[in-house]
């Protein structure tokens, strides 16, 4: 039986660890600072904002939370963006996803300073990521990078296959095994057989949405299992897209869900906030 990633654990660790980072940089007079603009009112995302508001409290970061109508036009979010640029109390903006359509996401994140691009999404973070320069690491990426980390299993050498390419988990999450020296295989809707790559898998990470796709025979005897999907099924359940029972079986290690990887993208949004407040001074 796999032993579990425990992600609600190394999450409240990590949110200790931070909480301790604050208290010195206040008494050095900084106070790190979050923005987050949330554009319309899809609840998800109310939820979301909320949470992340009420962490920052919890650590003592400072946090200021813009809720604009739905109707807010491009250009007011990017004035409120360049604002933020500008204003030394903030050292994290932070824009929640999806904004409305008649808004152009792309445009908007690429207008985040770069050293206040917390979430890490803009293009030129992105580059840095790839090419190895000093960048924000993209939280859920980085929160999987952390659970690595913490149970003691170091990439070097090993196969690492990711299941999802999109630019806020998949490619990221590979760009970050490949610097830790895994030899990485990213698959995605057309790769030709799913089972067979993900049995070469020493390091399994699935971030597709699709409700528990990785059953225990597609996955290596011994693989480390990282499960970065969240599915709300009909019948109210939420799982991942790893199905646990099966790969538990079969894993070293697994990371649960509810209570994997979620708790900890929040506790690395506070790391990177923290982190630009202290590049900044
Ligand atoms: P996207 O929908 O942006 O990307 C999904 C990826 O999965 C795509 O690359 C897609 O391929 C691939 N895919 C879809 N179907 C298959 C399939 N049958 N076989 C192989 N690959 C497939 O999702 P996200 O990356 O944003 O999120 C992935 C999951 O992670 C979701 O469940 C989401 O809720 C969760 N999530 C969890 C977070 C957390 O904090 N724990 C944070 C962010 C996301 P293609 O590119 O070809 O379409």
């Amino acid at each position: 039986m796999a032993n579990i990633l425990d992600g609600k654990k190394i999450a409240a660790e990590v949110r200790e660890e931070v909480k301790r980072e604050v208290e010195e940089l206040k008494a050095r007079g900084i106070t790190p600072g979050l923005a987050v603009i949330l554009v319309g009112d899809d609840p998800a995302s109310q939820v979301y904002v909320r949470n992340k508001h009420r962490a920052c409290e919890e650590v003592g970061i400072y946090s200021e939370v813009h809720r604009l109508a739905a109707s807010t036009t491009q250009e007011e979010v990017l004035q409120l963006i360049d604002q933020l640029n500008h204003d030394p109390r903030i050292h994290g903006i932070l824009v929640q996803l999806p904004l409305p359509d008649h808004i152009d996401e792309k445009k908007v994140i690429d207008s985040i300073a770069l050293d206040k691009d917390v979430d890490g999404f803009s293009p030129s973070n992105v580059g840095n990521l790839v090419i190895g320069d000093k960048c924000f690491y993209p939280c859920t990426p980085h929160g999987c990078m952390v659970l690595l980390e913490r149970a003691g299993i170091d990439p070097k050498g090993k196969k690492a296959v990711v299941v999802g390419r999109s630019n806020i988990v998949g490619k990221p999450m590979a760009m970050m095994l490949l610097a830790r020296h895994a030899t990485v295989t990213i698959c995605h809707s057309r790769t030709a057989d799913l089972a067979a790559e993900c049995r070469q898998a020493d390091i399994l990470v699935a971030a597709v949405g699709k409700p528990e796709l990785i059953t225990g025979d597609m996955v290596k005897e011994g693989a480390v299992v990282i499960d970065v999907g969240i599915n709300r099924l009909p019948d109210g359940r939420l799982v991942g897209d790893v199905h646990f029972e099966s790969v538990s079986s079969k894993a070293s290690w697994i990371t649960p869900v509810p209570g994997g990887v979620g708790p900890m993208t929040i506790a690395m949004l506070l790391k990177n906030t923290v982190e630009a407040a202290r590049r900044a001074c």
